[in-house]
């Protein structure tokens, strides 16, 4: 199978979950392509796709800005820790920035967006299972965290976006993600890969965040 079968896959398989569920909506799929090298995601973007994620700033800049500039509608997403060093390189090449989890992040970001007169859509990075080596804000802390963001820095946060721990069942996670959208009046849901995109969807996910199942292990 090419790389483009396997994308036609995840969409069908994509389009099944959301029926199954009884959702009259789509999820979206950003395709992730980090440690690829722009060969093996052109096909992808001549097909037509036009939704991709990174997870390094350094890297992204390393393939992004050419294919950018030969196809102007991309949509790029960061999806991996920022570094507020990284802040003004990140506002300039990425749309989407899924991965603010921190006050000292949402106020580098506000910075750079008013500098550049760029507007970029935010999602906040929850914890859901409080894992000491991951990124993201408690879920508890959640609410007070998207509210500062709104009223003290005037930032719109977009969605909520969550990566639940390896090895257990995603399901809880997912489900908890969706409960604190609703009581942060939040509207998007950034949740699941390749291996529970389809559980996502089940649980309300707008977007799913595909690689391996596309472009192969890694
Ligand atoms: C790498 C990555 C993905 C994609 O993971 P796959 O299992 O390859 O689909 C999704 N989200 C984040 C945050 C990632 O870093």
């Amino acid at each position: 199978m090419t790389v483009v079968d396997r994308l036609n896959e995840i969409k069908a398989r994509m389009e099944k979950a959301a029926k199954d569920a009884g959702r009259g909506d789509r999820a979206r799929l950003v395709a992730v392509t980090k440690t690829f090298p722009v060969e093996d995601i052109l096909p992808v973007i001549e097909t037509g796709h036009r939704i991709y994620g990174e997870n390094r700033v350094q890297e992204a800049q390393g393939k992004w800005p050419q294919l950018k500039a030969l196809f102007a509608d991309i949509e790029l997403h960061l999806i991996g820790p920022l570094q507020s060093n990284k802040a003004a390189e990140a506002v300039a090449l990425f749309d989407v920035i899924e991965t603010v989890d921190r006050e000292k992040i949402a106020r580098a970001l506000k910075t750079e967006m008013d500098k550049q007169n760029r507007t970029l859509r935010l999602y906040v990075q929850v914890n859901t299972g409080l894992e000491p080596q991951k990124a993201g804000i408690a879920p508890d802390d959640t609410a007070d965290f998207v509210a500062m963001c709104r009223d003290e820095l005037g930032l719109a946060i977009e969605g909520l976006m969550c990566i639940p721990p390896a090895d257990v069942n995603p399901g809880p996670h997912f489900a908890l993600l969706g409960k604190l959208a609703t009581e942060c009046a939040v509207e998007k849901l950034s949740m699941g890969m390749s291996g529970d995109f389809e559980t996502a969807i089940g649980f309300g996910a707008t977007s799913v965040r595909v690689g391996s199942a596309i472009f192969g292990n890694r």
